[in-house]
C-alpha cells in the first residue's frame, strides 16, 4: 500500500485543499474491505514492537495533532491497542502549567521524548506553540515567527542523535468537526469531552486552517516528515497510520539480542 500521496514534500508548497479529508482512494469499497488488512497490521505492530523494546536500541517519536475532534485519541486507542504499554508512553500536551510556562516552549516537551526501545505518542506536542500560540498571539509574532526554524532544528538534533519521528495531521473538515462536537453534546458517555472552549476555538476555524498551512509547508523535514491524513473517516486514518507505522519499523531491520552463550540445550534443574 502507497502512502506517499499524504507525505508533505519538504518545501512545499501545499495548501490543504491539496488533501480531501472524506477521501479513501486506496480502500474505495470502504470500511468492510480494509478490515482484515488492518487486523493484520496490528499483529504486525504488536510484533516489531516488541522487537523494538527487546532490542532496546531504536527510539520512534509519533506526532498527532489535529483540531478538536480530530480522532487524536481515537487513534491512540485504536491504532495501538494491542502493543505492550511497558514500552509505549502517550505525552499529551495541554494548556502550559505554571511550571511549564516558566520555561522555553521545548523544555516540557523534550522531557517526554522516547528513550531507547521505546515509542512515544505525542497527543498534541510543540506544534502548539506554532498553532494556538499563533492565531491567538499568545506570544509575539516575532517569537512564534522563530519557532518553525527552531523546532526544525530540534527534531534535527532527536533524529541525528538516534529517534526517527513520524508527524500525523488529522485533517477533518469544518461539517464533520460539528457533527463530532454535536455528538459529544448528544451522547451522555461522551459529554464529559465537550468543552465551551472547542465551541470557541472552532468559530477560529480559518485562522487554525492557515496555522496548519504555515507548519506544513514550514516544518515538513527529510528528517521529520508531515503526513496529512485524511481523518473524516476513522476507520481510513487507522489504516493509513498503522500502515505508516508499521512501515517504519519494519525499515529498522531489528534483531532479538543476542541471548547469553550456552543457553540453548539448557534443562532447568526441577
Ligand atoms: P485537549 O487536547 O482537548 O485536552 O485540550 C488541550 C488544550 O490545550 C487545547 O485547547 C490546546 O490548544 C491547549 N494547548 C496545548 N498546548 C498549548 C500551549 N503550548 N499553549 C496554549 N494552549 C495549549
Ligand atoms: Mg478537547
Amino acid at each position: 500500500m502507497n502512502t506517499q500521496m499524504y507525505r508533505v514534500t519538504p518545501g512545499g508548497p501545499v495548501a490543504l485543499s491539496d488533501w480531501d479529508p472524506d477521501e479513501h482512494s486506496l480502500f474505495p469499497d470502504g470500511k468492510d474491505s480494509a478490515k482484515d488488512f488492518f487486523d493484520g497490521q496490528n499483529k504486525a505492530l504488536e510484533q516489531l514492537q516488541e522487537l523494538l523494546y527487546a532490542e532496546g536500541k531504536r527510539r520512534l517519536l509519533i506526532v498527532l495533532q489535529g483540531l478538536d475532534a480530530g480522532g487524536k485519541d481515537g487513534t491512540i486507542r485504536s491504532v495501538f491497542d494491542h502493543v505492550n504499554p511497558q514500552g509505549v508512553k502517550v505525552a499529551s500536551f495541554k494548556q502550559p502549567s505554571t511550571a511549564e510556562a516558566a520555561h522555553d516552549y521545548l523544555w516540557r516537551v523534550h522531557q517526554r521524548v522516547p528513550g531507547d526501545g521505546e515509542i512515544t505518542i505525542f497527543n498534541r506536542s510543540h506544534y502548539e506553540d506554532v498553532l494556538v500560540v499563533r492565531v491567538h498571539d499568545l506570544v509575539p509574532k516575532e517569537r512564534w515567527e522563530r519557532r518553525y526554524e527552531q523546532i526544525n532544528n530540534f527534531e534535527q538534533m532527536l533524529t541525528e542523535e538516534g529517534t526517527t519521528i513520524l508527524k500525523f495531521f488529522l485533517h477533518i473538515s469544518r461539517e464533520e468537526q460539528r457533527q463530532r462536537l454535536q455528538e459529544r453534546i448528544d451522547n451522555p458517555s461522551k459529554r464529559w469531552k465537550f468543552s465551551h472552549a472547542d465551541l470557541k476555538e472552532r468559530g477560529f476555524w480559518e485562522s487554525y486552517q492557515e496555522a496548519y498551512t504555515a507548519m506544513l509547508n514550514r516544518t515538513s523535514t527529510e528528517w521529520a516528515p508531515w503526513y496529512v491524513i485524511p481523518a473524516n473517516r476513522n476507520w481510513y486514518r487507522n489504516v493509513l497510520i498503522s500502515q505508516v507505522v508499521v512501515r517504519t519499523l519494519e525499515g529498522f531491520n531489528m534483531s532479538f539480542p543476542e541471548p547469553e552463550e550456552g543457553i540453548e540445550g539448557m534443562i532447568i534443574p526441577a
